[in-house]
C-alpha cells in the first residue's frame, strides 16, 4: 500500500468518509457492548465495492473491541491492544484471512480448531474474512458450523465486493453492513483536507479531477494523490493530473463543446481527428464533455433563457443516450464522432412548438389562436376550435341543403373518386361548414362506410370538387360520435394545430397510441 492512502487510512469509525449508515450502527452496537460489558453480535459482513473502507472498517472493528477502554466506538489509539492493531501480522489476537488465498479444504478445518483457542492477550480474537465469497463450498459449511455456535471471545467480521456469491445460510447468520460508492464531493474534501495536512498547493480544478478518477474509491483516490504529487514536486498541477490519468486537456474540451454549440460538424470531426492523434481514451473524453455541456447547461438556465435552455437540455439528453453505445463499442471514435455530429445538426432544427406556434413553412401567416399566451405550455391542445376567420362566413343554407349540394357535387365527381362518397353527406348526422371546414359528424353505426372519407379528406381533388359548391372551403373534417363520448385521438386528429404541423413536416399518422 502506498504511504498516502496508508498514512490516512482511518483510524476510528468516525473517520470513515461517506459511510454514515454503517458508521451509525456500528458504533451503536460498539456502545451497547461498552455498557452491556460484552458484544451482543459476533460476526458482521461488510459488503461494498473495493476502496470504499471495508478492510479498514474491520481493523477499526477490532481496535475498538479490544481497547482496554473499550469496547468503545472511540478506541483511545494509545494502549497496547489499539498499537498491535497498527501491525496485524504481529498480533495474534486478530487473525486476517485472505479467502481468495485460502480457500481450501485444510484451512477451513485449522480455523475451526483455531476457533476454540482464546485471545492471547485480548479481550476478543478478531478473525477477519477478506473476499469471503472466495470460500470454497467445502470451508464454507465450516465457517457456518463456527458461526452457529461462536465461542464467546471471537468476533468474525468478514468482508466482500460480490454480496450475492456468498450463500444465504452464512448471509443469515451474519449482521450485514452495506459500503456503498464514496460520493465525488467527499472524496474530494478528504483529499483536500491531507493535501493541507501535507502542506501540499493544488490548482482549482485538479483534485476534483483525482477525486472522480478515484470513481467511488477513497483508497484509489489517494494513491492517484500520491502520484501526481510526486510528479509535481509538492504541488497538485492541473495539467499534470491529466497528463497522469489520461484526461483530454481542458482546452480541447471546451473546442469540442463550442463546436457541437455552433452546429458545426465539420469542426466537431477536426477536433476528433485531432484527439485520435493523441491517443485519447474516448469513454474519457466523452465524460469531461458531458460534464463540460452540462455546465454550459447550468449557466444558461441560471442566465433566465429558456428557449437555450430547453434547445441545450434536448442536446444533452440525445447525448447521454448515446452512452451506453459507447461503453460497449469496438470503434468508440466513431461513437463519439456519431453522436456529436447528430447533436450538431439540433443548432439548425426548428423546435417542433416553434413550428406548430409558427402554423408551419408552407402555410403562411400564423392563423389567430385565441389560447395563445393564455396557456402557452399547451403546444398542441386537444379541443381548440378554431375561431372563424372573418372573411370566411358561414354560408347562409340550412344543413339539409348544404348535404344536397355535397351529395351533388360528388355524384358529379364519380369518374374520378369513389362513389361511396357522395351517399356520406347524407348518412352524416350532422354536417357543418364554417371558416373554411367542412365538418362531417358520424354516428357509430356508418364507422366503415366513412373510412372511405377518412382515407381522402386530405386529397386535393376531393377538396376542390367540394370547394365549387362551398366557395370558401379549405378543408374536410371528421367526428366521429360514440356513447362514450369522442376518442381523444379523434379530437387530437381534428386539432387545427396538429393538422398544420402534420402539413409541415410532410407527415402522415401511421398509428395512434394512448399512454396511460
Ligand atoms: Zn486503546
Amino acid at each position: 500500500m502506498n504511504t498516502l492512502a496508508l498514512k490516512y487510512r482511518p483510524r476510528v469509525l468516525a473517520d470513515l468518509v461517506g459511510q454514515e449508515a454503517s458508521v451509525k450502527a456500528l458504533s451503536n452496537a460498539l456502545r451497547r457492548a461498552q455498557s452491556t460489558g460484552r458484544i451482543h453480535h459476533q460476526a458482521f459482513l461488510f459488503a461494498g465495492v473495493r476502496g470504499t473502507g471495508k478492510t479498514s472498517s474491520a481493523r477499526i472493528m477490532a481496535r475498538s473491541l479490544n481497547c482496554i477502554h473499550g469496547p468503545t466506538p472511540e478506541p483511545c489509539g494509545v494502549c497496547d491492544p489499539c498499537r498491535a492493531t497498527e501491525q496485524p501480522d504481529l498480533n495474534l489476537d486478530i487473525i486476517e484471512i485472505d479467502a481468495a488465498s485460502r480457500a481450501s479444504v485444510e484451512d477451513a478445518r485449522a480455523l475451526r480448531e483455531q476457533v476454540q483457542t482464546r485471545p492471547a492477550f485480548c479481550r476478543y480474537r478478531v478473525y477477519i474474512i477478506d473476499e469471503v465469497h472466495m470460500l470454497s463450498r467445502s470451508a464454507f459449511d465450516a465457517l457456518l458450523k463456527i458461526l452457529e455456535e461462536p465461542p464467546a471471545h471471537a468476533v468474525f467480521v468478514l468482508a466482500t465486493t460480490e454480496l450475492q456469491d456468498v450463500p444465504d445460510t452464512i448471509k443469515s447468520r451474519v449482521q450485514i453492513y452495506p459500503f456503498r460508492l464514496i460520493p465525488v464531493g467527499l472524496i474530494q474534501g478528504r483529499l483536500e483536507a491531507v493535501c493541507k495536512a501535507e502542506g501540499v498547493t493544488w490548482d482549482e480544478a485538479s483534485l476534483r479531477l483525482v477525486a472522480e478518477a478515484g470513481q467511488g474509491s477513497m483508497r484509489d483516490a489517494l494513491t492517484t494523490l500520491d502520484r501526481v504529487i510526486a510528479a509535481g514536486d509538492g504541488h497538485v498541477r492541473e495539467d499534470l493530473v491529466r497528463e497522469q490519468l489520461g484526461i483530454v486537456p481542458a482546452v480541447q474540451v471546451q473546442q469540442t463543446l463550442a463546436a457541437v454549440l455552433a452546429g458545426d460538424a465539420g469542426g466537431v470531426l477536426d477536433q476528433c481527428a485531432a484527439l485520435a492523434s493523441l491517443g485519447t481514451d474516448w469513454v474519457s473524453f466523452w465524460k469531461e464533455l458531458m460534464l463540460a455541456f452540462r455546465d454550459h447547461l447550468e449557466r444558461e438556465a441560471r442566465k433566465g433563457s429558456p428557449q437555450e435552455t430547453l434547445r441545450l437540455a434536448r442536446a444533452l439528453h440525445l447525448l447521454l443516450q448515446r452512452e451506453r453505445d459507447l461503453r460497449d463499442a469496438s470503434l468508440p471514435q466513431v461513437v463519439v464522432e456519431l453522436a456529436l455530429v447528430t447533436a450538431a445538426q439540433l443548432p439548425h432544427l426548428v423546435s417542433l412548438d416553434a413550428l406548430v406556434r409558427s402554423g408551419g413553412p408552407a402555410s403562411g401567416p400564423p392563423p389567430r389562436r385565441p389560447e395563445a399566451g393564455a396557456a402557452p405550455r399547451a403546444a398542441v391542445p386537444p379541443a381548440a376550435v378554431p375561431a372563424a376567420p372573418a372573411s370566411l362566413p358561414a354560408l347562409p343554407v340550412s344543413e339539409e341543403e348544404l348535404k344536397q349540394r355535397c351529395s351533388d357535387a360528388l355524384r358529379a365527381a364519380q369518374g374520378t373518386l369513389s362513389r361511396t362518397l357522395s351517399s356520406l353527406p347524407h348518412l352524416a348526422s350532422r354536417l357543418s361548414f364554417e371558416g373554411g371546414t367542412l365538418r362531417f359528424h358520424f354516428g357509430p353505426n356508418v364507422r366503415n362506410s366513412a373510412q372511405e372519407l377518412e382515407r381522402e379528406q386530405a386529397n386535393p381533388h376531393l377538396i376542390s370538387v367540394l370547394r365549387a359548391a362551398l366557395p370558401g372551403l379549405q378543408r374536410v373534417a371528421l367526428t366521429f360520435e360514440s356513447a362514450a363520448g369522442q376518442r381523444p385521438e379523434d379530437v387530437l386528429k381534428e386539432d387545427p394545430a396538429f393538422q398544420r404541423l402534420l402539413q409541415a413536416v410532410g407527415g402522415e399518422i401511421t398509428q395512434v397510441r394512448r399512454e396511460p
